[in-house]
């Protein structure tokens, strides 16, 4: 079974900071609602996400005994840093498992299951209305606007050891999954959540339109979301076959793949031009001397220099007879540091070359055999 993802979390319009952290890592996905003064919340949630997130990439045991081991790691830092003492958080976590998820639960964040027009919650609130509620203290109305709605019975990092509720559910192709924190629970009713998950197929857009109604109702809580779909089967007869279609995260990631190469490329080669642009020689061009720009080089066949300017009047071989000794490197080419520079070269070649021949002519021959 594969999953269409949706998320997003929100510090709501009333609070300071955002407590609550979500992670979206497949297959592993959730939600925590951090407390705790100071800083404590906000480092509780992340705390505890962190450690799943660790705990999946390097082990394959079950989801509850990450989150009891992310347990312990709230529970150690709270113990380690006196600011951070009695921090804690809310975790409900799903994972992946072929055609279904399982679930691992502890705290008032919630997750629900949309199938066939009927919204269902997964998980039971570790709350003590929740409490009251089930042994008949209260109705459901007086829990609804019960004053200590939020006092948490059970919570991750409160404690060395905690108990997390477990479950798996069958997914359905059209499954819709939603974790949330309470602040989303708390400000809009599961008719309107409901409302919103069937009007709004793809996941991201739900989870965006979840959040905002949040914010409509008052927003007085940090509101966090992470919206599943279930899309097809991978071979079970669960749905009829669709035709796979790469979703909008595995197009980017290929595109990446290929872009970040192609840029490197394209970089290299910039740099590589503009850095020939500016280089500058002189040497020999079909016997003539020449003006070069690149380097004096040539790979796989190809001259990575190229003749700019070529001088007619300075034949190669007379430079080579008269001035051997003063340009000993011009058929290698001699370097400088501009076309101007290039230009000063030629013509001291050019009044060497004149003064060499004079000279020259002047002088006997070596040996004066004749004349
Ligand atoms: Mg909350």
């Amino acid at each position: 079974m594969k999953v269409e993802i949706g998320s997003a979390t929100d510090i709501g319009r009333v609070r300071e900071r955002n407590e609550d952290a979500i992670l979206v890592d497949p297959p592993l996905f959730a939600v925590a609602d951090g407390m705790g003064g100071h800083r404590g919340g906000e480092v509780a949630s992340q705390v505890a996400l962190e450690t799943m997130e660790e705990l999946e990439g390097s082990d394959r045991d079950t989801l509850a005994e990450h989150v009891r081991r992310a347990n312990r790691a709230v529970w150690d830092r709270s113990v380690d840093d006196e600011q951070l003492s009695g921090m804690g958080t809310t975790l409900t976590a799903v994972r992946l498992d072929g055609d279904s998820v399982v679930l691992a639960h502890v705290g008032d964040s919630r997750a629900y299951l949309l199938r066939n027009g009927a919204l269902r919650q997964l998980t039971s609130d570790h709350t003590l209305v929740e409490r009251m509620l089930r042994s008949g203290e209260i109705t459901e109305a007086e829990a609804d606007v019960h004053p200590h709605k939020n006092v948490l019975t059970r919570a991750l990092g409160t404690d060395e050891q905690v108990d997390v509720d477990e479950e798996s559910v069958a997914l359905e192709d059209g499954d819709r999954l939603l974790l949330c924190s309470d602040g989303l629970t708390g400000m809009v009713t599961e008719e309107q959540i409901q409302a919103i998950l069937e009007a709004s197929p793809d996941p991201q857009n739900a989870a965006d339109r979840l959040v905002r109604a949040a914010n409509r109702a008052g927003g007085v809580d940090n509101v966090s979301v992470v919206v599943l779909r279930a899309v097809g089967g991978d071979g079970g007869a669960a749905a009829p076959r669709r035709r796979p279609r790469p979703s909008g995260r595995t197009v980017a990631r290929w595109a990446l793949r290929i872009a970040i190469p192609l840029l490197i490329v394209a970089v290299a080669l910039f740099g590589a031009r503009w850095y020939l642009d500016r280089q500058w020689y002189i040497g020999p061009s079909d016997g003539k001397i020449a003006i070069f720009q690149g380097i004096p080089l040539t790979i796989v066949g190809y001259d990575v220099g190229h003749a700019v300017q070529t001088f007619d009047d300075l034949a190669a071989s007379e430079v080579d007879r008269y001035l051997a000794d003063q340009y000993p490197t011009l058929e290698d080419g001699i370097p400088v540091d501009s076309r101007d520079e290039a230009l000063d070269v030629i013509e001291q070649i050019r009044t060497d070359l004149e003064a060499a021949k004079t000279t020259a002519r002047k002088e006997p021959k070596n040996g004066g055999g004749g004349g």
